[in-house]
């Protein structure tokens, strides 16, 4: 079927959930994808943060050719090669002690809420006072399903489906005064993104990471650090938390932790694991043979190939010259992010959306969140010129911007380039 042809079937057949570019993907290599006519559009998306080592990575086609041979899935109920194997690179790489494997995000989020929960349970079965509330924070975004969504800041992913869990409360972001307001004996759980990935590319502050950690720590309340987008060296390090130097009690992953193929993990502290025994939790597919042999070969590749530190250094370029571009465009208001998790936010939501567009007519892909940030998250495997190429492209369309506004709004600033 052709783009068109696929377009009028899926209008008819599908939920209408998603507004797509009309693009047909058919292959990738490297950091580029290609759609049916061949031509090459840089990604600088790479499938929401999941495509780590990009299109037909070597290490990975081999993995999912010999596990898939083997066996692609037993079910939790007996032992497989990778789930122990998995784990070892994973607590090593993270600082903590113990893992459970779901499918995806929000799947790995939903236990992590559980955890908590069942935790401050073992702790009041044991004489502590702690309750079962959760603080979360504005601008969050932790997924889909009831637990998730109710965690989640935008009204507009929550009310549709109300009443959702209760017992969530939503601090100011980064307010430290908001949350030690909010934060009691009721909370069994503070719940951060390290880096707010959906929420615009924000980073903590050293500050309110450290205050959450004290707080959470002075009442036996669990810190749960999502790290589903920001996981995994996409910020230059494992795990987003370790820029600060701050231990979560509990950390969620899943976005490029199989390079593609769906995987989730939430990995705590031997602490909170104490509140779960056998039958408490589960999944038919989570941690399966084939998702635990890819993400091993990912781990292994990011290594092998030096990826953390060419994703701070290519990173480090990239936020470099967003704000020398920022510099000459008055339309960039600011520059945000980590290694290749990185935001531009532009002054208004029109701007963004039609950026997308021309960006995509350049075949280079991005995209928009919170209606005016311009959000990249590329492929580890970036490098120093596909960057240049897409800072020569964002320049192009944001000087035809301003020079087009100045002609149909004659009382508008246009500034030099
Ligand atoms: C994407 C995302 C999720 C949800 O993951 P899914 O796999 O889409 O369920 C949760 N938290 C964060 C921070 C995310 O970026």
């Amino acid at each position: 079927m052709k783009l068109e042809q696929i377009r009028a079937a899926e209008a008819r057949l599908l939920l209408p959930t998603y507004e797509r570019n009309p693009v047909l993907f058919v292959r990738g290599e490297g950091v580029h994808l290609i759609d049916e006519n061949g031509e090459r559009y840089l990604d600088l998306l790479s499938g929401i943060g999941v495509n780590a080592m990009g299109y037909g990575h070597p290490a990975i086609a081999e993995a999912i050719a010999r596990q898939s041979r083997a066996l692609i899935h037993t079910s939790n109920l007996f032992y497989h090669e990778g789930q122990a194997e998995l784990a070892v690179r994973l607590t090593e790489r993270t600082g903590l002690d113990r893992v459970f494997f779901a499918n995806t995000g929000t799947e790995a989020w939903e236990g992590a809420l559980k955890l908590a929960r069942a935790h401050a349970g073992l702790l009041r079965s044991e004489g502590r006072q702690i309750g079962t509330n959760f603080l979360a924070l504005e601008q969050s975004f932790h997924g889909r399903t009831f637990g998730s969504v109710s965690t989640t800041w935008k009204a507009k992913y929550r009310e549709p489906f109300g009443p959702v869990v209760p017992g969530v409360e939503f601090v100011r972001f980064n307010d430290v005064a908001d949350l030690r307001a909010k934060f009691s004996s009721d909370v069994c759980a503070i719940l951060v993104e390290p880096i707010q990935g959906e929420g615009g590319i924000r980073p903590l502050t050293q500050e309110f990471f450290a205050e959450a950690r004290t707080l959470a720590s002075s009442t036996g309340a669990l810190l749960i650090a999502d790290e589903i987008q920001s996981g995994m060296g996409r910020t230059g390090k494992w795990c987003a938390y370790q820029h600060y130097g701050i231990l979560p009690d509990v950390t969620t992953l899943a976005k490029p932790l199989a390079g593609g193929i769906p995987l989730g993990a939430i990995v705590c502290t031997e602490e909170a694991a104490r509140a779960i025994h056998a039958g408490m939790h589960g999944t038919t597919f989570g941690g399966g043979p084939l998702a635990c042999a890819v993400a091993i070969a990912v781990i292994d590749a990011i290594e092998k190939d030096g990826l953390l530190a060419q994703a701070t250094e290519v990173g480090h370029h990239f936020q470099q010259q967003l704000r020398q571009l920022a510099r000459h465009h008055e339309a960039i208001v600011d520059v945000r992010g980590k290694g290749l998790m990185l935001a531009a936010e532009l002054d208004s939501a029109d701007l963004a959306k039609l950026t997308v567009a021309e960006m995509l007519k350049r075949r280079i892909v991005i995209n928009c969140t919170s209606d005016t940030v311009l959000r990249f998250l590329p492929p580890f495997l970036l490098e120093r010129a596909h960057v240049d190429r897409a800072i020569d492209a964002l320049n192009e369309i944001l000087t035809e911007h301003a020079a087009a506004s100045s002609t149909t709004q004659p009382a508008a600033q246009t500034q030099e380039v």
